[in-house]
């Protein structure tokens, strides 16, 4: 059976004409969902009682639950169980601007990105959309508060979980669903470029951010098996694209690894990967874990990098280190203390 919180405003008012039932009861069931934030159906008390009925019998409403959480100053870590017994997990960030979460998209992950805790377990399986909005509603409801910000870093790639991520934004963008502007909104990708090319069709207003982590192939390759199949100049070509049609600003992630990525030379040549095209550069200082050999840049080297950029023109920021004191105690998420897209400007 689905869940309700599967089901986006415009599918909810088809499968209600389908059944002869008036299209604005849509409305009404997203209200009690979304505003009053019921947990059975028996309480959306505007309903007949046949549609009440219609919804018990074809339809779940259960939440995820919470099974550990840890804390820190301004980052909270959630471990979520689903009905399967996986589990999966979010971790909220406080900002000066508000306060974002980092939303999970799959169970595991495929993309095999040599520095990524994530990956070591293989994707499982996709979250459905009502996994991924529950992150959301369940942590509210958790902490009484409104969460204003979403970005999908999590673990999983959310362009290998395409269809459910576009009713995911759908419903988060709805005004009669969570009512998330789409700048509060941000996707992160590895690069499927076929998908990225699906994303401007769709037209979504939201933030896209790339991670490139390397100014070419050859680096690329070793970082990230993805760049096999989709070269640099296929990803940057396609971004172009992306900016063109939207006429959105992009993000490019790049993490910066010891001996690796972070030479001068290396951010001359992603100075000239990068001129001219809307975007900006986030340097992520890398976070270690035990199990992978990569060691984060000194912090002259990030300066160092990070004013090569500058002069070269390209906008760049590095970003704020989150909740490094919840790193010994964190799973395979640890990358995640660490996320702020909107870094501070230095
Ligand atoms: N698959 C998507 C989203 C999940 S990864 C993507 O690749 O964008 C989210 C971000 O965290 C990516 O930029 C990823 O490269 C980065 N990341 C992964 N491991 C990290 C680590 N140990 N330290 C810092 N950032 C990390």
């Amino acid at each position: 059976m689905k869940n309700i919180y599967d089901i986006t405003l415009e599918k909810l008012e088809l499968y209600f004409i389908d059944n002869n039932i008036k299209k604005f009861k849509a409305t009404q069931v997203f209200e009690w969902l979304y505003k009053k934030r019921v947990t059975s159906f028996l309480e959306m008390t505007n309903l007949k009682k046949e549609e009440m009925e219609l919804l018990n019998n074809n339809f779940t409403i259960n939440n995820l639950k919470i099974i550990s959480k840890l804390e820190d100053k301004d980052v909270k870590k959630y471990l979520f169980e689903l009905s399967d017994k996986n589990k999966i997990e979010a971790v909220l960030m406080n900002h000066d601007y508000g306060n974002s979460l980092c939303i999970s998209t799959q169970v595991g992950c495929n993309m095999g990105c040599t520095f990524c805790e994530s990956g070591r377990l293989k994707k499982v399986r996709n979250l459905e959309v009502s996994e991924m909005i529950l992150q959301i509603i369940c942590i509210e409801e958790n902490l009484n508060t409104r969460i204003s910000h979403i970005v999908l870093m999590g673990i999983g790639e959310p362009f290998d979980n395409y269809l459910n991520v576009i009713d995911f934004i759908n419903i988060v963008n709805c005004n009669k669903g969570l009512d998330l502007g789409s700048r509060h909104i941000t996707v992160s990708t590895c690069g499927i470029v076929p998908k990225i090319k699906e994303f401007i069709k769709d037209g979504k207003q939201v933030n896209l951010a790339i991670s490139l982590h390397a100014p070419n192939n050859e680096i690329r390759n070793k970082l990230m098996a993805i760049n096999k199949t989709y070269k640099i100049e296929d990803l940057i070509n396609i971004i172009k694209e992306y900016i063109k049609v939207t006429n959105r600003r992009v993000t490019f992630e790049y993490i910066m690894l010891d001996g690796i990525n972070d030479t001068i030379e290396n951010a001359v040549e992603l100075s000239r990967l990068l001129r001219g095209i809307n975007s900006y550069v986030n340097l992520i200082p890398y976070n270690e874990t035990s199990h992978i050999e990569y060691r984060k840049s000194k912090k002259e080297k990030i300066m160092a990098f990070y004013d090569t950029l500058k002069k070269n023109n390209i906008n760049v920021t590095i970003r704020k280190e989150f909740g490094s004191n919840l790193k010994g105690a964190c799973g395979q998420l640890r990358s995640l203390y660490e996320e702020e897209l909107w870094s501070m400007h230095i």
